[in-house]
């Protein structure tokens, strides 16, 4: 069987110029990078503003697990799938961080005959876009430093600054470091650390602005320490917005790429989907929205964490509104959902498929509260056998909604076409999209309404100095969003306990202020903000074969 990269290299691509016009756009009105890979011009975008918007397809899963979901997988082959029905559709995904490729993790640009390619690109340097978002965020942090320097007129505490440093590196050896050793010349000794660039609120931010003034406003308004008496100090009060604005303003054109079968792709950002909203730019899927009929996207995670963060505050703050939702679930990751061990998965196990489909269910009924159709996808693996696929199906059925056998990983978008005419079905009716809570609800309120109606928690526990400091910013940032740093692989915070658990706390050990964003994270359980590389990681088996192509990464 072919690799990943295998099928990649095989593929025929055509000149970015060919894609871009299959859109709409002219060959001035993109900036190519290479002859595959092109950025949609600010101007060119600026002038779609009165254009009518299609129809946004959100693709989310089941409850993650090692077994694999393949969310990407099935959004690039809906998306091909479409197209081969007659509609116009292009495919919105995240770009990819680069450090996690030397771990262990597979690739971002999808798998098997549902990939977008350049992919070797897209998961290494690609456009260059995440080192200007690391560039902007180290600006602002040897801002900081500098400032303290040179005498320190905000009173900044250097004790509680809060902004660190970002790198898109697996580098566990730099989470926590001392700054400014080394005498008076080198600045003023303090403790900090460094994140992986996903981690960054300027990723984020990049993924929420609406244009370049947003994008500058929403740097400003980034909190980066307080001083000794305890306001405060932003961007904004170190004058690094405007910078930092520049170092982005080529990051914000979104990238236009093509899939295997030469439709359209817009790649853009890569938040992380724990302390951030897990999913591409806000411009990126407004710009695909004006140019295609459909949009297919895709949220981090399961949707207990990506669907809830992409439709509470990706479309919130958008006003995006989804047509349809695609569930992806696997008769492996169903499996383990029931109990089976990874390696035991290969043979039938009706029955644990059965008991697992209590994940999918609650993840149907979730979606369904939010007023959206939805269908599920069984992303065919060759070892599912007819009874297991049959019990997804009567368990899908049970909440009357379709699951529709998909073979696009295997065979492109001829194997995802049944998908694709019923999200075309579903998404012929008006939208329903509600919101799972209001603006003007309470933080705290959030958080409970967001752990018991979409985790199904008992109840929320959180220590006094966290409901203090909500309380704290309810006047001026009550308004806002919460985002969830919670484990993906389970509904409740701890990660072993897998299906549909009930008669769980989470619990809520600590709240930050993400102002730029524009959300309240709240952390439940551990959150990695800077992972690190295996004992054995993929980069021993990286190089380079005769023809300088890369092997070992896919
Ligand atoms: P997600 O987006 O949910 O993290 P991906 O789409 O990136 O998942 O897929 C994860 C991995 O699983 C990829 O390496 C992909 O090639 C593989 N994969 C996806 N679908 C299948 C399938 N049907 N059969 C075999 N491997 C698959
Ligand atoms: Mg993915």
């Amino acid at each position: 069987m072919k690799t990943d990269i295998e099928i990649a290299r095989a593929a025929t691509k055509l000149p970015i110029a060919r894609i871009a016009e299959r859109l709409g756009i002219g060959a001035d009105e993109i900036l190519p990078y290479g002859h595959d890979k092109a950025k949609i011009s600010r101007d060119f975008i600026d002038g779609l503003r009165h254009r009518p918007e299609g129809k946004l397809v959100l693709v989310t899963a089941i409850n993650p697990t090692p077994a694999g979901e393949g969310k990407t997988t099935t959004t690039v082959g809906l998306g091909d799938a479409l197209n081969r029905i007659g509609q116009r559709a292009t495919v919105c995904i995240r770009e990819a961080s680069l450090g996690p490729n030397f771990g262990m993790k597979g690739g971002a640009a999808g798998g098997g005959h549902a990939q977008v390619i350049p992919m070797e690109d897209m998961n290494l340097h690609f456009t260059g876009d995440f080192h200007a978002i690391t560039s902007a965020h180290n600006l602002l942090a040897a801002m900081i430093d500098n400032h303290i320097h040179w005498g320190n007129a905000l009173d900044i505490d250097p004790r509680r600054i809060t902004w660190r440093r970002v790198m898109d590196m697996n580098d566990r050896a730099l989470r926590d470091v001392v700054l400014g050793l080394g005498g008076t010349a080198n600045g003023v000794p303090r403790e900090s650390g460094f994140d992986i660039t996903v981690a960054s609120e300027v990723m984020a931010i990049l993924c929420l602005a609406d244009d370049l003034q947003d994008l500058q406003d929403r740097l400003g308004r980034i909190i980066v320490a307080q001083t000794r008496d305890g306001r405060p100090v932003t961007a904004r009060d170190l004058q690094a917005d405007g910078a930092m604005t520049v170092l982005l303003r080529d990051a914000l054109q979104p990238n236009l790429v093509q899939t295997l079968e030469n439709n359209p792709a817009l790649v853009h950002g890569g938040p992380f989907a724990n302390i951030a909203h897990g999913c591409n730019s806000v411009i990126a899927t407004r710009t695909a929205l004006r140019l295609s009929d459909f949009v297919v996207t895709e949220a981090g995670f399961g949707a207990d964490l990506g669907a809830e963060k992409f439709l509470g505050i990706k479309c919130r703050k958008a006003g995006l509104s989804p047509a349809a939702v695609v569930l992806v679930a696997t008769v492996r990751a169903l499996k383990m959902n029931g109990g089976v061990a990874r390696a035991d998965l290969g043979s039938e196990n009706v029955t644990a498929v059965r008991t697992g489909a209590a994940n999918l269910t609650r993840h149907i009924r979730n979606l369904r509260g939010y007023g959206l159709p939805v269908v599920v996808a069984i992303n065919h693996f060759a070892t599912d056998t007819a009874a297991e696929i049959a019990a997804v199906q009567d368990a899908a059925e049970a909440e009357g909604v379709r699951a529709i056998l998909c073979r696009h990983w295997s065979k492109g978008g001829a194997g995802a076409e049944d998908l694709a005419r019923e999200v075309l079905r579903l998404s012929d009716h008006p939208p329903g999209f509600r919101p799972l809570y209001p603006d003007e609800m309470p933080l705290w309120d959030k958080i409970e309404t967001i752990c018991t109606r979409i985790y199904g928690a008992a109840r929320v526990e959180a220590p006094p100095a966290v409901r203090a400091r909500l309380e704290s910013w309810q006047a001026e940032y009550g308004h806002l969003p919460v985002c969830m740093a919670k484990t993906p692989y389970s509904f409740s915070a701890d990660p072993t306990l897998h299906g549909a658990p009930t008669g769980f706390t989470i619990p809520v050990r600590e709240v930050r202020l993400a102002a730029g964003a524009g959300f309240v994270v709240a952390i439940c359980g551990d959150i990695m903000t800077m992972p690190g590389l295996p004992r054995e990681p993929a980069a021993n088996r990286i190089g380079l074969d005769a023809h300088g192509r890369i092997e070992g990464l896919f």
